[in-house]
């Protein structure tokens, strides 16, 4: 609990330690959440048919675009980031997929900040400039270059939470301020700090997560889902212009008009849709998220720091040489999730270290219970040029350690080991 309030307010961990379990497990029948499995669903007579179509009864319609288990997984998200709703997707690029191209069309242009996870970079320059969708790319820092871009084919502001694998740490409230000054959508891919960090709360709009990662934490489950805003009664940066192609959801769903273009525009028509069983999933994994999450933060701060007293080259922003240092004190207090970084000089040097260590799985996942590790060049970055792996702080030697529940000692003891001639 090392950098943690001390006072009265509990931390976010501790709150939603009661509040999950509450809200998965049952008091009456079956205590474990419910697993639907079906495709389909009855409706028993026609004219309960047309008002599940027409909305007007909330019933099962037809598992692509919505399942009773994914509903109860939908809630608990939403509730933990103080969302209107929730669209639990198949994956977390589903997630994303539909988080974006529900919003898009083509001559749209998406500002990029910070990160960025392999998949969505080549998401956003390789498929969606095939369709007519530019993105432009910029570092957390480059603040008056982001003003400059915005413009009025600009839909969507992507950011990543904390730099996958590069981890710098973006100022979301600084950032979410522009966002809101020129009246576009701050999206915030949340997948590594769920918890630690609430998107909405510090002025965002839409939060996408791979629950693949920490969420779940176990790798039992593929798995994506959206959390929504609620539209505002008043004024809103969605009844503006820029966003006419929904002004139409907007009229007929009020404030969950968000949801409903998630599920027509995305769901209905491209498929990333949840299963009821790896919901299911996703619900044990969840319900321990706080608990697991907040020792892996402060395992992560102790591990950085002993290694970079040993001599390793680490990167972690709560080393105080890290550029984002402060910010992290004050803006990152639950911590910026599982991982950090290790420069070993060379491939040669991190392969024998990786292959060495008998605790590090070698895996492209993150967010396990056990300690993950993965050489960034030769694997998902393998296909980047030279310029970008720059850009997203690829060197030669780097390794990605994702931190589990073992001991902060065996992992610190098993790492110094495998370095050693
Ligand atoms: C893994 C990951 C994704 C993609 O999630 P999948 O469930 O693997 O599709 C997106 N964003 C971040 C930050 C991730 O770590």
């Amino acid at each position: 609990m090392s950098h943690f309030n001390t006072g009265l307010m509990m931390n976010r961990f501790e709150e939603f330690t009661t509040r999950i379990v509450q809200q998965v497990g049952k008091k009456e029948g079956p205590v474990s959440p419910v697993m639907v499995n079906s495709a389909s669903f009855g409706y028993g007579n026609s004219e309960t048919g047309e008002g599940i179509f027409e909305g007007s009864i909330k019933k099962p319609l037809y598992a692509r675009v919505g399942n009773p288990t994914s509903a109860q997984l939908e809630q608990v998200l939403a509730s933990m980031d103080g969302g209107i709703g929730a669209v639990s997707a198949s994956t977390g690029m589903g997630a994303i997929a539909m988080a974006t191209l529900s919003l898009l069309k083509s001559g749209d242009e998406i500002i990029s900040i910070g990160g960025l996870f392999g998949g969505t970079y080549s998401y956003f320059s390789e498929t969606l400039t095939r369709f007519g969708i530019t993105t432009k790319f910029f570092d957390v820092d480059e603040l008056a270059g982001i003003e400059e871009a915005i413009n009025t084919a600009t839909k969507i502001i992507f950011l990543e939470s904390v730099g996958n694998p590069n981890m710098r740490l973006p100022d979301i409230a600084k950032i979410s301020s522009i966002a809101n000054r020129f009246g576009v959508a701050l999206m915030v891919d949340n997948t590594t700090t769920p918890l630690s960090i609430a998107p909405l709360s510090l002025g965002a709009d839409i939060v996408v997560y791979s629950t693949t990662k920490i969420i779940t934490g176990n790798a039992s489950a593929l798995g994506g889902a959206v959390v929504y805003r609620a539209i505002t009664e008043g004024s809103d940066k969605f009844k503006e212009d820029r966003y006419r192609d929904i002004h139409p959801f907007i009229q007929k769903m009020g404030s969950m008009a968000l949801i409903a273009v998630a599920k027509k525009r995305a769901l209905r028509d491209f498929g990333m849709s949840a299963n009821g069983f790896g919901s299911y999933l996703t619900m044990l994994g969840l319900e321990t998220l706080p608990l697991r999450l907040d020792r892996i933060v402060t395992t992560v701060e102790s591990v950085a720091k002993a290694l970079y007293e040993k001599g390793f080259v680490v990167n972690h922003p709560c080393l105080p040489h890290h550029p984002h240092h402060e910010r992290y004190l004050s803006q990152f207090a639950n911590g910026c999730g599982t991982i950090l970084t290790i420069d070993m000089g060379s491939k040669e040097r991190a392969f024998e270290f990786l292959n060495r260590s008998k605790l590090i799985t070698i895996t492209a996942n993150i967010g396990d219970s056990r300690t993950l590790g993965l050489h960034m060049a030769s694997t998902i970055y393998r296909d980047f040029d030279d310029q970008i792996k720059e850009f997203l702080g690829i060197t030669a030697g780097l390794i990605r350690i994702s931190i589990g529940l073992e001991s902060a000692e065996a992992i610190i003891d098993d790492f110094v080991d495998a370095v050693k001639i």
